[in-house]
């Protein structure tokens, strides 16, 4: 863990010594401030030398200067080394997170997500920088000021170290349960993320249902969670550092005592006196940091195991070693004996057989829930089979690049997901890079042009989150303009017009047809009308594929489908 945890620092060993060295230097010349003081005290002030006196103080000020300077590295350098590790770690979060499969996506939260790539690496950028450096400059502070106390007087210094084995178990003690309490701290806060996250999300439904004030209340318990949380991890600093507080003050009280009786035995020097009670303070500084590292430490390492976590996180569905990228497929597609299910043991498909030609156009249709989507999902490898294969142009799909077999396959769904930039962007996303002419003609060929051209701001329009300023049949043409200028050899259309009033069904069903002229199509249909001309229908229900053949071969065959037909035509 820890070495992980270091190997980030690797690309800036030199921002992280030139920190450290800084560091490092400040301790020691902080140091050096009380011995200078004892010398200033017991040597120049007796000789009562103004000259040596004005000396001694012009070299304070020059060390002075050169701290001012290095406090200034050591906060700004140090604190870009921190925001450097903490920008390469997001950095490869999201990278990860992105080739991460629909399995993990189906059960995580949106909002734990933005909380591990916000607030749990800005607390492990702030231990990256801090840690390290304030743990060994406590520790070196503690030794020098140690032994120049024990210079001057041992038995003083002994006595007062006394108080470092306790510190260091109240800081042990205290940290096991900050750590706890943080881990507490950080799920509810992600917890709250996501609630926000579904709430505003889902505005529309929760305005709908007037469900404000339900929504309030969940909201307010997570709210609550969070504070009582948070109001727990105060408690705990409090009282660490209250009791710090009084074990160091009554070291103090001590000093005081026991150096006036080592002065009034004739042992101790007042400059070496004065001296020591300024140790003593720099003594305490150490402290006083080990003790900050209960808040921040905690909170960096309940982070860090977080997104160890997430890093190893493996995608279910990954490419394979020997992996071909394939240049454009013909779309022979073959389904042999394939079996898979969501969760545990249950199946949702079994014993699937099928075969799709180039070219064809291949309908299913069957009660809601049988797995139709799933059936086609399996084709771009969202999800990977558990029995059985399927191969396109005779490449079994786990033997090609993922991203090769996806380039070859283009997906329109029921409900098109927009991004929240303009109609360009959202366009252009079939084919990064696409020129205007190649744009329009998409979009043109998905009957959108008319529309974009009588928008004030065309195809800068902006489509809103979601694309909530566009209608189901703009946001249907947009996302078969798309397609046109993705123009895979494969395209499956997921009921696609399934929501779409028949008029603008009917027109987007044209651009669907010319769409799918030249490519292999997997049509799933809701209603019949719309697949009438498809070469086969495939008749999908819970017993897997259970008639296959073309509309007036089923309509006769008196199963499923003529049922099916019967409901939606009537009459026989
Ligand atoms: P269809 O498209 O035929 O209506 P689906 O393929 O969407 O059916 O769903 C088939 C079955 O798989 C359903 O019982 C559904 O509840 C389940 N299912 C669909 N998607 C998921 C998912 N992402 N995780 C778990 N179960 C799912
Ligand atoms: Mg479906």
């Amino acid at each position: 863990m820890l070495r992980r945890f270091f190997s980030y620092y690797r690309p800036y060993k030199k921002l992280f010594l030139l920190d450290f060295c800084c560091a490092v230097l400040l301790a020691i010349l902080e140091l050096g401030f009380p011995l200078a003081v004892s010398y200033v005290i017991d040597t120049l002030l007796p000789g009562g030398d103004w000259g040596l006196i004005l000396t001694a103080c012009a070299v304070l000020l020059v060390i002075y200067v050169i701290n001012t300077f290095l406090q200034f590295i050591v906060t700004y350098w140090g604190h870009m080394l921190g925001i450097n590790i903490e920008t390469d770690m997001r950095k490869k979060l999201f990278d990860h997170v992105q080739k991460l499969s629909f399995r993990f996506f189906d059960n995580t939260k949106t909002g734990h997500l933005i909380s591990r790539l916000t607030n749990d690496l800005f607390e492990i950028g702030e231990v990256a920088h801090h840690g390290p450096e304030d743990m060994f400059i406590a520790a070196m502070t503690l030794v020098g000021a140690f032994g120049i106390m024990a210079y001057i007087n041992l038995e003083l210094a002994v006595l007062t170290f006394i108080i470092v084995p306790i510190i260091i178990w109240l800081v042990l003690y205290f940290n096991g349960r900050m750590t706890k309490a943080v881990d507490t701290l950080f799920s509810h806060m992600a917890n709250f993320n996501a609630r926000v996250e579904d709430t505003v999300g889902g505005i529309r439904v929760v305005q709908a249902f007037s469900n404000e004030n339900h929504e309030r209340k969940l909201f307010k318990a997570d709210n609550l969670r969070f504070r009582d949380a948070k109001v727990y991890s105060y408690k705990l600093i409090g009282l660490n550092s209250s009791i710090t507080y009084m074990l160091m003050r009554l070291v103090s009280v001590f000093v005081l005592i026991a150096g006036t009786w080592f002065v009034i035995k004739g042992e101790l020097d007042y400059g070496q006196f004065v001296a020591f009670v300024l140790l003593t303070n720099i003594f305490f500084k150490p402290i006083e940091k080990i003790n900050a590292v209960i808040e921040s430490y905690p909170k960096g390492i309940a982070g860090f195991k977080r997104y160890v976590q997430l890093m190893e996180t493996e995608p279910d569905v990954a490419d394979s070693p020997g992996a071909v990228a394939v240049d454009r497929l013909r779309g022979d597609i073959r389904y042999r004996d394939v079996s898979f299910g969501y969760e545990g043991e249950a199946k949702v498909l079994q014993n699937i057989d099928l075969t799709i030609r180039a070219g064809e156009t291949i309908a299913f249709v069957g009660p809601s829930g049988a797995g139709k989507t799933t059936l086609c999902s399996l084709l771009p490898r969202f999800y990977e089979i558990e029995g059985g294969s399927i191969s396109v142009d005779g490449y079994d799909i786990r033997d090609l690049k993922l991203e090769s077999l996806r380039k070859q396959i283009g997906i329109v769904q029921q409900d098109v997901f927009l991004f929240a930039g303009t109609i360009r962007e959202n366009i252009v996303y079939g084919k990064l890079g696409a020129s205007d002419d190649d744009i329009w003609a998409a979009a043109r060929r998905a009957r959108l042009e008319e529309f974009i051209l009588a928008q004030p701001d065309g195809l800068e329009t902006v489509v809103g989150e979601r694309g909530v300023k566009l209608s189901g049949g703009q946001k249907q043409r947009l996302a078969i303009a798309r397609m046109f200028l993705k123009n895979p050899p494969i395209l499956i259309l997921d009921e696609a017009t399934s929501a779409l009033d028949t008029e603008t069904e009917a027109a987007i069903q044209q651009s669907l047809a010319e769409l799918s002229v030249g490519r292999t199509t997997l049509v799933i249909a809701h209603r019949l009308a719309t697949i009438k001309n498809a070469d086969r229908i495939v008749v999908v229900t819970e017993n897997g594929i259970t008639e296959e053949g073309r509309h007036e071969e089923l309509v006769g065959a008196g199963g499923v489908y003529s049922r099916l037909h019967h409901a939606q035509f009537g009459g026989r």
